[in-house]
């Protein structure tokens, strides 16, 4: 599969240099798509074309900006079989979870955005005051690899409710669905440089849209390394700026929860996509005197974890998504035991019967200390570590004992107990005795997890500058 060109303008064209860059297949480790390695005169045309678009598409009725989300929405449930292969393949996500996840959350989000307009405040009376939202202008998206076409809706889907234009430039991991993204927007007839995608490397293409004169607002979701960078960009040219980053996330489990089902809940959510979500759960920290039994259940409930082909429909944990993604994981682990945690499952060797392939073994890893890396750094791989508590308090302060904040889960017999607990925490999202995902509600991260939220009315407040009129 070759995509030759990027989409400006509302036309394919060709980029401004013949380089290509290889997607390659998680699992065969081969070759299975080349796209276009843009740079940064491409951004420029991108960028041009979305600025020339603004007036118009601000100007574009709320009714019928809805009815492109609508429309939109349904030209990705029509491909979504597709979809679900393509990601599996690129990322390695288990088929039955990358058809519920990967191509079932995009459509359900275009229509949350859709739906919440029309609640949303657009207007306020405040004393003589008319207060009014109007969109930031252009948009410049980017994108990591992980849920790749949903992290592309969650900025394409409001900022299209705003009246805002977009530039998309997704991972070059897992670029392929943005392709098709771009296609549902030329179907549905979105008009030209509403919606452009080209496609690069992040310091290339990424950087030139950070701080590219024409960018009125950057939204970028990936690690905090290059969100750092992508925010002192976008800062030097005072844009709007949202970053949605890594995570270290904690699952307290206290004493009075029913451990079983905190434990396989959180080696569920740790192992989702193979422990490649920001939102990870990889930090089980369980009462002292349940440690042994805690560690047992982890035990357990990870080597249940099927590894092997993702479009095997039996298999529960595939490949990582790329060669140096599997290579970081393992040399985690390394460190991990190196510096004297206790290896429970799972290791840094090859799993057997799987000589090709990005795959790590699911690993769980006791009597870890919160100064160990593996308790303190982002691993983004099938690992978790447990951790024991001594009481309440001592749980809140472990839980709290990170550079993150992303989200967190809490578990006990107590639901007020578990909210209070919850409130302590400062993580943007908190599962309450696994309280599922909820995509109206919003998403984003404390402390180094990010800036802002995405999702919801609070997702489409970012692309919204406010204006008082005095009356
Ligand atoms: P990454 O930071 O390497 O890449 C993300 C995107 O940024 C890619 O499109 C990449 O090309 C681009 N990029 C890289 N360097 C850049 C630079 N210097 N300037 C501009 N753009 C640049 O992240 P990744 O490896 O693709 O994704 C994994 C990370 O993303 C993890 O840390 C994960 O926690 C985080 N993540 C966060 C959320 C969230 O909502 N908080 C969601 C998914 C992933």
């Amino acid at each position: 599969m070759d995509r030759e060109r990027l989409y400006i303008d509302g036309q394919w064209v060709e980029a401004s240099t013949r380089d290509r860059i290889a997607v390659i297949h998680a699992t065969t480790e081969e070759v299975m798509a080349t796209i276009p390695s843009a740079h940064t005169a491409d951004v420029d045309r991108a960028v041009e074309a979305a600025v020339r678009a603004w007036p118009l598409w601000a100007a574009t009725p709320l009714a019928t900006r809805v009815q492109f989300l609508h429309a939109l929405a349904e030209q990705l449930e029509a491909c979504k079989e597709t979809i679900a292969r393509t990601i599996t393949a690129e990322v390695g996500m288990p088929i039955k979870l990358s058809r519920a996840i990967q191509a079932g959350l995009p459509p359900l989000v275009a229509r949350s955005f859709a739906e919440c307009v029309a609640m949303y405040p657009w207007e306020e009376r405040v004393g003589h005051s008319l207060v009014v939202r109007q969109p930031v202008g252009v948009v410049a998206a980017i994108t990591p690899w992980n849920y790749p076409l949903h992290q592309a809706i969650c900025k394409l889907a409001p900022a299209l409710a705003a009246g805002c234009t977009v530039v998309l430039k997704p991972s070059e991991l897992a670029p392929l669905t943005a392709f098709e993204l771009a296609e549902a927007c030329d179907a549905i007839g979105l008009p030209p440089g509403v919606f452009n995608l080209v496609t690069g490397y992040g310091p290339v293409v990424g950087e030139a849209l950070a701080q590219h004169p024409g960018v009125d607002m950057v939204s970028f979701t990936g690690s905090t390394r290059a969100g750092k960078r992508v925010g002192e960009l976008a800062v030097r040219g005072v844009k709007r700026l949202t970053l949605e980053l890594g995570g270290k996330s904690p699952c307290v489990v206290l004493e009075d929860a029913d451990l079983a089902r905190a434990v396989q809940s959180c080696v569920n959510e740790c192992y989702l996509n193979s422990g490649q979500s920001c939102n990870a759960l990889s930090r089980l920290l369980v009462p002292r005197v349940r440690y042994h039994e805690a560690v047992e259940l982890a035990q357990a409930a990870a080597e249940r974890f099927t590894v092997g082909d993702p479009f095997d429909e039996r298999t529960k944990l595939g490949p990582l998504v790329s060669a140096a993604q599997r290579n970081r994981v393992r040399r985690y682990i390394q460190q991990a035991i190196a510096e004297g945690a206790r290896l429970v499952t799972g290791g840094p060797e090859p799993p057997e019967g799987l000589p090709r392939g990005y795959f790590v073994r699911p690993t769980v890893f006791a009597e870890v200390t919160p100064e160990m890396t593996v308790a303190r750094e982002e691993i983004f791989g099938p690992v978790l570590c447990v951790l024991p508590f001594e009481d309440e308090e001592h749980a809140i302060r472990l839980a709290n004992d990170t550079t993150y904040g992303l989200a967190a889960a809490v578990w006990s017999a107590d639901a007020e107990r578990a909210q209070r607990v919850a409130r302590k925490i400062r993580a943007g999202q908190v599962a309450i005795n696994g309280g599922r995902y909820n995509p109206l509600a919003p998403f984003g991260g404390f402390k180094e997890s990010g800036l802002g939220r995405e999702l919801g009315k609070y997702g489409l407040d970012e692309y919204l500058e406010l204006q008082s009129l005095q009356l």
